[in-house]
């Protein structure tokens, strides 16, 4: 049997100037070491045998021979599309935009969930404005005897934008429901408007202000999680991107800060570090599937949201997992979250990390593959990272990191 041999070059390393002016350096696996404006230009020129520094950018395998192979090998198996075993979110809209789903309804697309093949799902349902109880009654305890009958793991999601009245939330944490606000960050973030939720998926429009505050707001009321959104100005208006780069950037810094202290966890940022795109929030297909009140399966919920039929893969109550690869959308999909296809990402720091999902991309330029240079979303998740890479070298981010159970020894050396 013939060897294979190691790459006797692993390329050239992107790299990418942070805000405080230190330059971020990424190998091949996501290694990243972070240089100042000297390191970096006599790295630039050429570095002799014997500097130390060669020796430490060695580690992120930068230079011909010192490639880590079989760390390259472990990430395509762990992070590849090959070790996919299915979406693991399935948010159900049993009351949006004034319709509300059906019992009967609910039961098809639980029906239809638990077709999928993943052995751990993640069942959210959302009922914006209350008419939506009666399938979100009969999905949740639909949903819990499924997964008890075939010994599957469920964890099961109630969003609401206000407080479930007290016999709705007793049936709730019956059967083992967080309850996720639904909330804007219009306006501040006073503790009567968190109703005493675990989660929160807060929308960030223009007039979304003290982020530092929202932080602590939601560390105080004990809540574990939140995923700051963008509003939909934010999609295309390059001002309102930049507004929610900057309240992400910022909250993200805040929760640095204060990491003895809180507990909260931003799901999105957690969601990149992972670098796995079964865990990346929102990603069409891979990650998530949404369904409608009349039982439309869309590939996110991002994609319901732009509505039409662009991101429809068909009805809960006849679409089978297996035959998604024959339609349309799902070639497309998978060539549009290639990474190597999209030239920018393939030469950008946060290539083994980063995805974003095609429907945002469709929402804000109107192609699946995004224009990166302009890309709204590209530049949130530029500003997410660069709060945490920026700060690889920080006590306070490294532990912040081992909190939320991120190994940030894959990125550092
Ligand atoms: S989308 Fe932007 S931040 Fe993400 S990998 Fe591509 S270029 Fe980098």
């Amino acid at each position: 049997m013939t060897r294979l041999r190691e790459p006797r070059s692993a390329g050239p390393a992107p790299a990418r100037t942070l805000p405080g002016g230190k330059i971020l350096v990424v190998g091949p696996t996501g290694r990243a070491a972070l240089l100042t404006g000297a390191e970096h230009a006599a790295f630039c020129a050429g570095l002799e045998e014997s500097d130390p520094l060669r020796a430490r950018l060695a580690a992120l395998g930068i230079f011909a021979g010192a490639a880590d192979a079989a760390a390259l090998a472990r990430e395509e198996v762990e992070c590849g599309r090959l070790n996919w075993s299915g979406p693991a979110t399935h948010v159900l809209l049993a009351s949006v935009r004034g319709s509300a789903m059906s019992p009967q309804t609910a039961k098809d697309v639980v029906d239809f969930v638990f077709s999928t093949p993943r052995p751990t799902l993640t069942l959210e349902i959302v009922d914006e404005d209350g008419r939506g109880w009666p399938a979100a009654w009969f999905a949740a305890e639909y949903a819990r005897r499924r997964a008890e009958w075939a010994g599957r793991g469920l964890a099961l999601v109630f969003r609401a934008p206000a407080a479930p009245p007290p016999e709705r939330l007793a049936f709730l944490r019956g059967r083992r429901a967080t309850v996720r606000a639904a909330l804007s960050a219009d306006g501040p973030p006073e503790p009567g408007r968190l109703f005493g939720a675990e989660r929160a998926r807060i929308v960030i429009g223009r007039g979304a202000r003290d982020p530092e505050g929202w932080v602590d707001a939601l560390s105080a009321a004990r809540f574990s999680s939140v995923s700051w959104v963008a509003a939909p100005a934010a999609a295309r208006n390059p001002a309102a991107a930049r507004h929610y780069a900057r309240f992400a950037a910022r909250a993200l810094a805040r929760l640095i800060d204060a990491q003895e202290t809180s507990n909260l966890r931003d799901e999105l940022a957690l969601g990149l570090l992972a670098s796995r795109p079964w865990e990346v929030p929102g990603l069409d297909l891979l990650e998530t599937l949404a369904y409608a009140p009349d039982g439309t399966v869309f590939s996110s919920e991002e994609g319901w949201e732009i509505g039409g039929t662009a991101f429809q893969l068909g009805d809960a109550r006849t679409l089978r997992f297996q035959d998604l690869p024959a339609h349309p959308l799902v070639p497309a999909l998978a060539a549009a979250l290639t990474r190597e296809t999209q030239p920018l990402c393939a030469d950008c720091v946060y290539r083994s990390c980063c995805q974003i999902p095609p429907s945002a991309h469709f929402r804000a330029q109107g192609t699946l593959y995004g224009r990166l240079l302009d890309s709204p979303r590209c530049l949130a998740h530029m500003a997410i990272l660069d709060s945490i890479f920026s700060r690889l070298d920080d006590e306070k981010c490294l532990k912040l990191l081992d909190k939320w159970g991120v190994d940030s020894g894959r990125f550092t050396c």
